[in-house]
């Protein structure tokens, strides 16, 4: 199993090194032939609009859609955006999910804030511990996506589409793998 972390901005050493201590094989993907051997790739949180405008500038927009309609993607916060088919705003975007995100979503004053979330799907464990940094709400998931969790306000921070994967907030930067080890799940 190898799976690579879009490098090009961000915090994507933070989810490397929660994937090495998975015993995973990984690789920073920067140019389109680095995709070539995965089985997943992770999208990290960042800048989306830097993100995006890079993934441009490398040829990597198409080359990133094809491998998403093939293989496991997981966007964390800022990718998640970048997954998304709608951001209210003129950005490159993937559109992979069928998922609409709002920026920035949860105000200045909250602007980064953890919170217990009841996450069904990644079975036992408890309550996952959830770090938001100037994190986007999935506003609406449509077609065959679907919903993993909320907040306690009813808010969409995590998103399904068969082998597809967004969540608002920051898996990578806490010692919680569990969400790691389920998009691995996704990507055999
Ligand atoms: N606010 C960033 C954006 O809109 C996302 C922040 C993050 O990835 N932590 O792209």
């Amino acid at each position: 199993m190898k799976i690579g972390v879009l490098a090009l901005q961000g915090d994507f050493a933070e989810h490397l090194k929660m994937l090495e201590r998975l015993g995973v094989e990984t690789a920073k993907v920067r140019l389109p032939a680095h995709l070539d051997d995965l089985d997943g790739l992770i999208i990290p949180g960042g800048e989306s609009t830097t993100i995006g405008k890079l993934s441009v500038d490398f040829g990597l927009i198409e080359p990133l859609r094809d491998f998403g309609r093939r293989k496991a993607v997981w966007g964390t916060c800022a990718g998640a955006i970048f997954l998304s088919k709608d951001a209210r705003r003129t950005q490159p975007l993937l559109g992979l999910m069928d998922i609409t995100v709002e920026r920035n979503a949860f105000g200045r004053q909250v602007a980064s804030f953890e919170a217990d979330l009841d996450i069904p799907e990644l079975g036992q464990g408890g309550a996952y511990h959830a770090v938001f940094i100037r994190a986007p709400i999935i506003e609406t998931v449509s077609g065959t996506a679907r919903v993993l969790s909320t907040v306690s306000d009813g808010r969409i921070v995590a998103a399904r589409q068969g082998n597809l994967l967004a969540t608002s907030f920051h898996p990578e930067l806490t010692d919680d793998d569990r969400f790691h080890r389920y998009f691995l799940t996704l990507a055999k």
